[in-house]
């Protein structure tokens, strides 16, 4: 069988089927390929693409080609469908052992997917020394997302006595590298005074800067700015603004307080059956537990900035639903 691959060499798109245009880059030449001239990296912009299209058993066939040739991304992304169950029923201990192959590649997008394996329990049994030493040494050698987790386990205590300021020193270096969590986190210690000076301003800014990325958590927050009006000018519109596009993105914090200035006519038009609808949707929402769910909901847990009727009618909506079973 013949593939194409794109000949624009910033592009690498490649399919079975030569395509009119590239859909990637808009180039309109490409190169036939016999299945032996397929590269690692042919065969992993092959199941990216396969992702992207929502076609999970081929996706998970590419990345076994490209783990074959032993390619540390092939492998990882391998390791991702074992763990997320894409195309294959999930297999997290098959996961964390492809992790480990291409992490042994010194490839720390895997050595930071073990660390969380071992933080989370993930196909493995959780060890705290052995993800801050995955963490760390990811870290070091710039990798944004482990300098995130490092900072989290900063934070935490996990692995290691509980350090504010170096938590917030790792945030701000993954902040700047452009990793939205990051920009979010750094942006709650600026604003708390969290191992680091408080200063509005600047968390005004960096929530800006995750929520511009589609960060929901950075989304909220940057709408709580408005809506206390704090480092910016208040403004109930704008704050509407920021959780109505957190809230699209089903980020529960989001839904409550969006649900809220429903309630109370602030921002919007007082509306009580949307309210309604919405702390029913945040509640729904607490009650999936997939894994991104559980981190935005940990994220919603570590700073609740109400209290009162809106935090009592969405505890009672969620025992009613967690009670209650399954709802659409
Ligand atoms: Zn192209």
């Amino acid at each position: 069988m013949d593939y194409y691959r794109c000949e624009n060499p910033d592009c690498g798109f490649v399919a079975e089927e030569e395509p009119d245009v590239c859909p990637r880059c808009g180039g309109t030449f490409f190169a036939a390929l016999t299945e032996d001239e397929m590269t690692a990296s042919d065969w992993v912009s092959m199941g990216n693409q396969a992702v992207d299209e929502k076609r999970e058993t081929d996706a998970l066939a590419c990345y076994q080609r490209a783990a074959a040739l032993n390619d540390p991304l092939g492998l990882t992304n391998l390791g991702w469908c074992l763990e997320a169950g894409v195309g294959v029923p999930a297999d997290p201990k098959q996961a964390v052992m492809l992790y480990a192959q291409a992490a042994e590649q010194e490839y720390m997008p895997a050595l930071t997917n073990l660390g969380y394996c071992y933080t989370y329990g993930i196909g493995v049994e959780t060890d705290y020394d052995k993800a801050l030493k995955c963490f760390q040494k990811g870290a070091e050698q710039g990798f944004p997302r482990a300098q995130f987790l490092l900072a989290e386990a900063y934070r935490r205590g996990s692995g290691v006595e509980p350090d504010e300021a170096e938590a917030a020193k790792w945030y701000q270096s993954a902040a700047w590298l452009g990793y939205p969590g990051a920009q979010t986190e750094l942006g709650r210690c600026l604003e708390f005074g969290t191992g680091v000076e408080e200063d509005l301003e600047q968390a005004v800014k960096w929530y800006s800067a995750a929520a511009e990325q589609g960060s929901a958590p950075g989304m909220c927050c940057l709408g709580f700015m408005y809506e206390s009006g704090r480092g910016v000018e208040q403004s109930w519109e704008t704050a509407v603004e920021w959780y109505r596009k957190a809230a699209d993105k089903g980020y529960p914090r989001a839904l409550c307080n969006l649900a809220w200035c429903y309630e109370h006519g602030q921002g919007v038009k007082r509306d009580f059956a949307e309210a309604v609808r919405l702390y029913r949707a945040a509640a729904e929402h607490r009650r999936i537990g997939n894994q991104d769910l559980i981190g935005a909901v940990d994220l919603e847990y570590r700073r609740i900035g109400r209290t009162g009727i809106d935090q009592e009618l969405y505890t009672a909506l969620y025992m009613e639903m967690g009670r209650g079973g399954s709802h659409a």
